[in-house]
């Protein structure tokens, strides 16, 4: 299908308010992860919300995050196409220092929805800059994502040392000072690996903003970042309670860096010559009799590898998120 815009995903998140389901925003930056996370979700028939952080901007664009970021867009666009559901975009954790290319993905309508990062400032300007974006993404459909609270721990350029939960009161008088689409909440959770059962969840605060939202009668997709380290039993509680996109990257890296470590340990002796042969390289290893495993060292081997490993636990993920099977046009 074309690459789907901020309306599909305004209601693709209504769907989920609606069904009691919530998206897994699953990050890339390059593309194994997309390829895996693609076939995954079709075979489920879930949309798939893929979200680039300023740092795989960076990594895909050779140190130029513009050039990046119009290079990922441009594979998940194309790939779309190829792929019976709906794709979406996330812009994650893009600050105020990266307004020339949140004009840019908004003017060349590159993305569904952008987090604004403000969380480390005041109230005040986190408002001031969260609606700063509101307004310059008004008309394009994109949707905003604001945080309100703090997030323990470190994720690409940005980190916390101490978590702050998210004030339910506070949460209603943001959204309607920045008109803000969604709102990600500190409720316990941390960036990076953390371990799940170590984390003071407080779903009764989530379940609290997600109350104040609907006496005002307004509609805000919340957002769970570092959710990395859930059990699935507190993924289905923060659902319940009203969490609709949980942000996933660790689970990824770990499933990438495990199967190609799995697969080159099988192959090692395909790939590196034994002892006695000379390391040549540059010849291939001409002057000897041994030669390494085309099969064993084509980067399309480890990738498919790399996609099994992935596609695994995308596939548990979105079984905890529940969105198989809800796809808009399922
Ligand atoms: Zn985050």
């Amino acid at each position: 299908m074309p690459f789907a815009g901020g309306d599909s995903l305004r209601e693709a998140y209504r769907k989920a308010e609606k069904n009691g389901f919530a998206f897994m925003a699953n990050n890339i930056a390059e593309p194994t992860i997309l390829l895996a996370l693609l076939k995954t979700y079709a075979d489920a028939t879930s949309d798939l919300v893929v979200q680039i952080s300023p740092g795989a901007a960076k990594y895909m664009g050779s140190g130029d995050k513009r050039v990046g970021l119009r290079t990922l867009c441009g594979i998940v666009h194309e790939l779309a196409e190829a792929f019976p559901i709906n794709v979406f975009i996330n812009l994650d954790h893009f600050t105020h220092d990266e307004m020339d290319l949140i004009e840019m993905v908004i003017d060349e309508r590159l993305v569904s929805s952008i987090m604004i990062d403000a969380s480390k400032e005041s109230f005040d300007e986190n408002v001031r800059i969260s609606r700063d974006v509101v307004q310059l993404a008004s008309g394009s459909g994109i949707l905003i994502e604001a945080e309100l609270g703090k997030i323990k721990g470190v994720e690409d350029e940005i980190q916390s040392d101490e978590a702050f939960y998210t004030d339910p009161a506070e949460a209603v008088e943001f959204i309607r000072d920045t008109g803000a689409d969604l709102l990600a909440i500190s409720i316990g959770t941390q960036h990076g690996v953390s371990k799940g059962r170590n984390i003071e969840l407080r779903t009764d605060i989530a379940g609290a903003i997600r109350d104040r939202f609907a006496e005002e009668g307004m509609f805000v997709p919340l957002v769970l970042h570092g959710s990395s380290g859930l059990l699935a039993d507190q993924v289905h509680d923060v659902i319940r309670f009203g969490i609709r996109k949980l942000n996933k990257d660790t689970h990824y890296q770990y499933g990438y860096g495990r199967a190609a470590c799995r697969f080159y340990l099988e192959h090692q002796h395909e790939i590196l010559p034994p002892a006695g042969v000379e390391d040549d390289v540059i010849n291939l290893f001409s002057g000897s009799e041994w030669s390494p495993s085309k099969k064993a060292f084509d980067p399309r081997a480890v990738g498919k590898a790399v996609q099994e490993g992935v596609s695994r636990i995308a596939c548990a993920l979105l079984e905890q998120a529940g969105s198989g099977g809800q796809a808009l046009n399922g």
